[in-house]
Parts: structure tokens; sequence; C-alpha cells
């Protein structure tokens, strides 16, 4: 026990993707000290936890049964009784069918202070996601939310002549075991056979599946096409507008789950970039970087600068900044750099790139620094162990240059992995290494990846498909990836 005080946050994540995740539960799950989360909570929230906060997972997985609901509570009181600040994460709202409202009660006996975060619930998220507006003028004026389980698992005593009677949508959450039993049961409280009604199976997610039926010809459906948990199922005659109001169509990335590797804080403008084009995203850094220490070079010693990424800009600014130095100490040496993003990068701090290849690899900035520096030595602000092909295309073009180590790259270990994703994005053969040292067992269909010598490193590390953009460019690499369906 400390004196600090510890509370929970109750968090609702949304049905899954976590673009659906709310910004204040974002907030709180960043400061959290420990997360106690669902099975139902998508990957892509889980994939937000912060590092250093101690996760405890108690929901079934794998067929392990799932923390009892009074341990759950047990393991609330006494995290925070610690000092710590907990977040308990829920699938949807955590009021609605989360139990939420016990743990409530289980703080409050143990004296802890609590709030609650709404999240978007599957009930509504779930037709939304699939075009299924619950309430649609002529059509439905009311929606009911009903659950097909108890709590202790066996199917729920429903008053469905009321149901049958109300004549808005129904919506049954946990009923994927139970399609026959709703079905049959609203069929002898007195609703006709072609009432519409649809299953939403992984709304939200890239697996996202709806099976569009009858009261008579849902249950069939659903057998034969093996619906699975978590499903959501819609009764009513606004299941009818999922034929035209499937939105995910518009969306060229929609149904594709996507990890994207890259350090945590490269991965913004990627993750979005796939998000707006409809993919579920996972963000599981690979790698990260960490500073060299090193000593001021004498730059009057060198006609050319060679930079080959945005890390080593910036961890160069901090060398000048660690120095009380500035821009001016560079002097007359001209700037080469390897890429777009790298040379961005440069000028957003007030360097000007004097020489930019046409092909943005390692190869063509030797030799364009070869062809331009005619005698003057370079000098190569890059990672430690960076990729041979530069400085061994230096040698032998007879360039004479040093090389000043900046960065190393550290291998991130992955906590949460993935139940399952089609494609991963390498945006350097290191992302392919860390990648297959954490997660050696995840199958993934298609490995995209930035470049040639990208490409090579995950042909070695043997992925099936590999595509390799043909520019290295972040919008090369998306465009490549809507060309190649999967
Ligand atoms: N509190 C949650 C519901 C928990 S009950 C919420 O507000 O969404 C669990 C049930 O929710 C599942 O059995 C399923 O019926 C439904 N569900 C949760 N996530 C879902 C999803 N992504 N797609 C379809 N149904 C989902």
């Amino acid at each position: 026990m400390t004196d600090k005080k510890g509370r929970v946050a109750l968090i609702g994540a949304g049905p899954g993707d976590s673009g659906l995740f709310t910004l204040r539960g974002r907030e709180l799950l960043e400061a959290a000290d420990c997360v106690v989360y669902d099975r139902l909570v998508g990957d892509g929230v889980l994939a937000m936890m912060p590092p250093s906060a101690e996760k405890i997972s108690v929901g079934k997985c794998g067929g392990v049964h799932s923390v009892p609901q009074r341990e759950i509570e047990n393991i609330l009181v006494r995290e925070a009784q610690k000092g710590r600040f907990v977040v308990r994460l829920k699938g949807g709202d955590p009021f609605l069918f989360g139990r939420g409202g016990e743990e409530i009660e289980a703080l409050i006996r143990g004296g802890i202070a609590f709030e609650v975060v709404p999240g978007v619930t599957s009930a509504l998220a779930g037709p939304a996601c699939a075009g299924i507006p619950v309430t649609h003028r002529g059509v439905a004026r009311s929606v009911h939310i009903i659950t097909a389980h108890t709590k202790e698992g066996g199917i729920a005593r429903v008053d469905y002549e009321a149901l049958a009677r109300l004549g808005g949508t129904l919506v049954f959450l946990m009923g994927a075991m139970a399609v026959a039993e709703i079905c049959e049961a609203l069929l002898r409280a007195g609703m006709a056979e072609d009432t519409r009604a649809a299953a939403v199976e992984n709304a939200s997610m890239a697996a996202q599946r709806l099976i569009p039926g009858t009261l008579a010809a849902l249950p069939s459906a659903c057998a034969e096409q093996g619906l699975k948990s978590p499903a959501l199922i819609v009764v009513g005659e606004a299941a009818a507008f999922a034929e035209s109001f499937a939105w995910k169509r518009f969306l060229p990335l929609a149904g594709r789950k996507i990890i994207v590797t890259r350090p945590r804080e490269r991965s913004g403008r990627l993750s979005a970039m796939l998000r707006a084009r409809g993919a579920e995203v996972v963000e599981l850094p690979c790698i990260s970087t960490r500073r060299i220490r090193a000593g001021l070079p004498d730059f009057s010693e060198y006609g050319w600068l060679g930079f080959t990424s945005v890390t080593g800009v910036e961890a160069f600014f901090e060398l000048l900044a660690e120095n009380g130095r500035d821009i001016r100490s560079v002097g007359a040496a001209k700037i080469a750099a390897i890429g777009p993003a790298t040379a961005g990068a440069l000028r957003e701090r007030g360097l000007l790139t004097d020489y930019m290849p046409e092909l943005y690899d390692g190869l063509h900035l030797a030799r364009g620094i070869a062809e331009l520096a005619r005698g003057e030595a370079a000098l190569l602000l890059r990672a430690k162990n960076g990729s041979p092909e530069l400085t061994v295309e230096l040698k032998a073009l007879g360039v004479r240059f040093t090389e000043l180590p900046l960065y190393e790259t550290i291998y991130e270990k992955a906590e949460i992995i993935p139940r399952e994703a089609d494609t991963a994005i390498f945006t350097s053969a290191s992302t392919v290494r860390g990648f297959k040292a954490a997660m050696p067992e995840l199958e993934i269909k298609l490995a995209c990846c930035i470049g040639e010598q990208t490409a090579a490193e995950a042909r070695r590390a043997g992925f099936e498909r590999i595509i390799t953009a043909p520019t290295a460019t972040l919008e090369s690499l998306v465009n490549t990836l809507e060309e190649n369906a999967i």
C-alpha cells in the first residue's frame, strides 16, 4: 500500500475498430498504470496500451476460460489499493450488457474512486457499420436492445410476444449461438416469416460480415455460413437497407487488417492514410530507436553531409543543440538526403537539400554524392549498423567518407499479438527482422515493403507474398496496397 490514492476508470472500448474508441478513453488509457481488459476489445485499441502499464487479460481466449466476475472485481479493487490508476477496458459500452454496474458496486464497497467513460456500443455501431439505420422514417420508430443470454449462460427468458408487438428494430446481443431460437420464438409470437433479419459478425473490424435473410431463412443461412461470435442479430424491416447502404464498398482498403511495424513516433501518418481508406490498423512497433552519444564533428573537413532518415536528422539537430550550436556550424557543406521525407525534415529545420537521388535508396544516394563530391569528403549522419549498400558503393566509387552513428535500432517485444491479420507493412529491413522476432507465429498473407532492400529481407524471412512500392514514399506504399487485393 502507498499513500497515493488509486482509482479506476471504467472505459468502453467500442465495437473493435480503434477509430471508434473515444478521445477521452484514449487519454485515460495512455495514463494507466494497469489495464484490465476483455476479449472483445479490438487489437487496435489494445495496441494503444502504454508500454509501461501492467496488462491483465480477463477475457476468454483460445478456449481458456475467462476470469470469473467476482475475481475481476477483486483485481480492480486490489490494484487500485496499491495506489495505481487502473483502467478497466470493456467492449462496446461498459454499462450495456457489460456488467459494468457490478464492478462499480465493488469499487464503492472498496472505497475506491472511479469514473466511467461511455463507449460506442456494438448494438448501434454494428448495424451502422453494416449500413442498417436502426430507425428510419416510415420503417422503424424505435430500437430495442435485448440479450439472448442470461448471467448464468442460459437462454434468457424474453417476452417475445411483447417484442413482436413493438414494431421497432430489435437488436439481439450474445445471440450467435441462438439465432434459431430467437427467430423461432419471434415467429411463434406472431411475426411474419418474411420479416427482414440479418446477422452482423465482427462489426467495425476488417473481418466484418453480414448475413442477410428473413426470420424464416436466417437460421439456416447462419448455420450454412458458420456464423461466429461476436455477432448480433438485427430483426425488422430496417435490415433491408443493408443492401443499398453498405458504405464500406466505397473504401478501397475495407476488409483489410494491416499491421504497421514502424517505430511508434513514425507510424501516425501511415496509419491515418490506411484508416482513411477503410483498413483496420494495428500499430505494433517492432523497432524503436535510441540516441547514441557522439562528439561534434569538425564540419569544415567535409564537402557533403549525407542524411538517410528522419530519425538521423532529428538526432543531428539534438547533437547540435547539446553542443550549443545551430545550423551555421554546418558552414559551406552541401546537404544530401536519401528521399523526400528526410529532405522535408531538414527543410523544417532550416536546411535545404542540395542533392536527392531519383530513386530513394542508398545505392543511388552514393552514386549522386560520388558524382558531385569531386574529391571532397562526405560525412554520413545515420544509424549505427546502417545498411551497407551506401558505404559499399561509396567505397567502390572512391569517395572519402566518415560515418557518424547517431542512433541505433532496438527490437521491440510485442506484448499484444493480434489474433490474425492479413498484411504487414515494412518500411525498413529492420522492421522485418523486428516483426519476425516479436511475433514468429503470426501468419500474414502479404508483406508490403517500401523498397528493394526491405523486400529482400522479407524474402529471407520467408513471407509468402511480397509486394514492393515502386517509390520509397508512404503514398506509393499505400497505392501499391490498394492495387494488390488479397
Ligand atoms: N458492452 C458491449 C456488449 C457486451 S455483450 C457493447 O456495448 O457492445 C457481448 C455481445 O456484444 C456479443 O456477444 C455480441 O453480440 C456483441 N458484440 C460486441 N462486439 C461486437 C462486434 N464487433 N460485432 C458484432 N457483435 C458484437
